[in-house]
């Protein structure tokens, strides 16, 4: 169950997705350096267990797209779903510090409901928020429709 095998792994900042695995000495021989195997997040099995990259990249999916179809003029109830919906994932998302910064920034920028836009372009920043903590780039918010909704007006993705 992905939430269980991520939870052991994200509890310290894991600094990469990379893991080694060293044979047992039993098989390195004295005269070879140890065979080593590195495997990225991307490189894994399709079936092995999410690592905290890999949860990250399919959780912002389902995120991003759940605002991308958000109503434009959502009701009282649906504002109140999605409000509850991202406190209840806050303490439940399985990498134990990415939860506790994510509920400090619900506490001071909570999720705005009021359209598709405001939902959308908030997410981005929280998105946004998390890359440059984790030293990536700044994704630019008004491209979000087409990224997780309308896709390229090249038609690739048609
Ligand atoms: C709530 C949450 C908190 C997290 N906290 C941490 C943390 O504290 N430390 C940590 O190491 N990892 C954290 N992660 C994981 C991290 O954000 C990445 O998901 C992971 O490092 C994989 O990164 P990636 O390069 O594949 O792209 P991701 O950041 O996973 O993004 C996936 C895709 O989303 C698009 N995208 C990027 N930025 C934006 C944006 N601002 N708006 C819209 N679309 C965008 C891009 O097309 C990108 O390819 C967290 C994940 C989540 C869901």
């Amino acid at each position: 169950m992905p939430a269980e095998a991520a939870q052991p792994a994200a509890k310290e900042p894991a600094p990469s997705s990379s893991t080694t695995t060293t044979p047992p000495p039993s098989e390195v021989s004295a005269k070879k350096p140890a065979p080593v195997t590195t495997n990225t997040g991307d490189q894994l099995p399709k079936h092995c267990p999410l690592d905290k990259e890999r949860l990250g990249r399919h959780t912002w999916g389902l995120l991003h797209t759940m605002a991308a179809y958000f109503p434009d003029q959502p009701t009282a109830e649906e504002q109140s779903n999605v409000r509850q919906f991202f406190n209840a994932f806050s303490k439940v998302y399985p990498c134990e510090y990415c939860a506790k910064d994510f509920q400090q920034e619900l506490k001071t920028d909570p999720p705005e409901t009021t359209s598709q836009h405001s939902l959308s372009q908030w997410l981005c920043r929280m998105h946004n928020r998390v890359n440059q903590k984790i030293g990536k780039p700044a994704f630019d918010c008004s491209r979000v429709n087409e990224r997780w909704r309308d896709g390229p007006a090249d038609g690739s993705c048609d």
